[in-house]
């Protein structure tokens, strides 16, 4: 401003002062003419400027500043513009690192919601809008305490004691579980983080009902065998052809139990993700043929047993699991059907060069309401059926394991009364020709 005052008065001198003279010395009568025109040109140049600026000023913004006329006036406003182009960058810093963390807390897998001093909503994520059922629009400014209600999460507020968080149901929504953290943060405000545990929970319920399945099982067998030592070792004169009764049920609870760990130990096997499926060339002919073997030993002759299958097609694969699969399936077909029944195994080509096991019975069929159950872990159409002929109520499911590690799954059809076909196609990736003739 000083430059501007020293340039206007350096303008006066020049243009006005050579008219003063003119109208002093020379020609007076026309000189005060000539110096009141110098001066209104100088006032004219001020004033056009002046309203330059005031315009400017309504909207400043710095692409619009005005370039100035004369050179006093061009270095005011390229004063001007360096300012306001500086605070315009840091004003575009700011923003952008705002928007960067609002992006950051949006992306966020967990729901985020920032308090105010008085636990109103200033900002939340989409998260957070539908674990709590907010909507930011009409929510923000609201208080936490009124749109979240629940006596827990009010108590939780209150005690202001946040080092542990607090597991609820979401409020609009019983079926979704929350875990909910208040994190106090600057002088007075609250970061409130949610989290949708409801999977955490079901696995935790699911290990729960697990370790109350196995105790459950193993507890008969135990209470069996221990009544019949218990006897053993209070009867003095003990019949020896009873004795030997007794020792028989108990190895037959002994091995129940042992049949139950080691299917235990087969599925926690295949359950573990650090266990990669061991693959090799399987000779699945061969492998149906042992497996037929075995089920007309455990069939003891009463049941049709008949094998259909294509010799060519072997599969890539783990035997081992392979084995334990089919083998459940089969031997499935043999303890639920009755007398007479007609078990049929097929190993054949399927759709686009697939192959198909599967294993139909005439036995006694499953109702539909069961069917989707059929391969969690100890679950039972019938529990007394299943323990009487040596079931540990774990096949199923270490088949739907075995079964998905090589890229196929369980198929199960079925009518009550009249019989059952479980099938399971293996993916054309997984079939190799292993003999050049097919037969049955
Ligand atoms: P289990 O050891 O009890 O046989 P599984 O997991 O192999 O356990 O089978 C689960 C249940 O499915 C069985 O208890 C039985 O009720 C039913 N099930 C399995 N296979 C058949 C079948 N072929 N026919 C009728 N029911 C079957």
């Amino acid at each position: 401003m000083q430059t501007l005052l020293g340039r206007t008065a350096v303008l006066i001198l020049l243009l006005a002062l050579p008219s003063l003279f003119i109208a002093l010395v020379t020609a007076p009568r026309y000189g005060w003419g000539l110096f009141s025109i110098a001066i209104l040109g100088v006032l004219a140049y001020h004033v056009h400027n002046l309203q330059q600026l005031r315009r400017w000023l309504k909207q400043p913004q710095w692409q619009t500043m005005p370039h100035g006329w004369g050179a006093s006036w061009e270095e005011v406003f390229a004063a001007l513009y360096q300012i306001m182009r500086s605070q315009w960058e840091t004003r575009n810093e700011l923003t952008e690192a705002n928007d960067r963390l609002q992006q950051a807390a949006a992306a966020m897998p967990d729901g985020v919601i920032i308090l105010d001093e008085y636990d109103r909503i200033e900002w939340c994520n989409v998260h957070a809008e539908q674990h709590l059922g907010l909507h930011r629009e009409q929510d923000y400014g609201q208080s936490v305490a009124h749109l979240l209600r629940h006596p827990l999460f009010s108590q939780y507020l209150r005690t202001k004691d946040y080092g542990e968080p607090l597991s609820i149901r979401a409020p609009h929504n019983k079926e979704m579980s929350l875990s909910i953290q208040l994190v106090p943060f600057g002088q007075t405000r609250k970061l409130l983080i949610s989290r949708d545990i409801t999977k955490l929970e079901q696995v935790e319920s699911m290990r729960r009902d697990f370790v109350a399945n196995v105790s459950h099982e193993m507890r008969t067998p135990l209470t069996v065998v221990g009544g019949f030592l218990e006897t053993m070792v209070e009867m003095e004169n003990y019949d020896p052809q009873q004795s030997q009764h007794h020792l028989k049920l108990m190895l037959d609870q002994t091995q129940r139990m042992q049949r139950l760990v080691e299917d235990l130990l087969t599925l926690s096997r295949l359950e573990d993700n650090q266990n990669p499926l061991l693959e090799e060339y399987v000779d699945m002919p061969a492998l149906m043929r042992r497996l037929v073997t075995e089920a007309e030993s455990l069939s003891r002759g009463r049941h049709k047993i008949l094998l259909e299958m294509d010799n060519t097609l072997c599969l890539k694969g783990n035997q081992h699991e392979l084995m334990s699969a089919c083998g459940n399936l089969i031997s499935n077909a043999v303890r639920y059907t009755p007398e007479e029944g007609v078990i049929t195994v097929r190993w054949i080509g399927g759709k686009d060069q697939s192959a198909l096991f599967s294993v139909s019975d005439t036995g006694e069929g499953i109702a539909p309401e069961h069917i989707p159950r059929l391969t969690e872990r100890f679950y039972r159409v019938d529990r007394g059926r299943s323990r009487e002929t040596g079931g540990t109520g774990l096949g199923l499911a270490i088949v739907k394991h075995v079964l998905s590690r090589h890229q196929s799954h369980l198929q199960i059809q079925s009518t009550l009364g009249k019989g059952s076909t479980f099938a399971a196609e293996f993916p054309a990736g997984r079939v190799q020709l292993c003999r050049e003739e097919s037969a049955a």
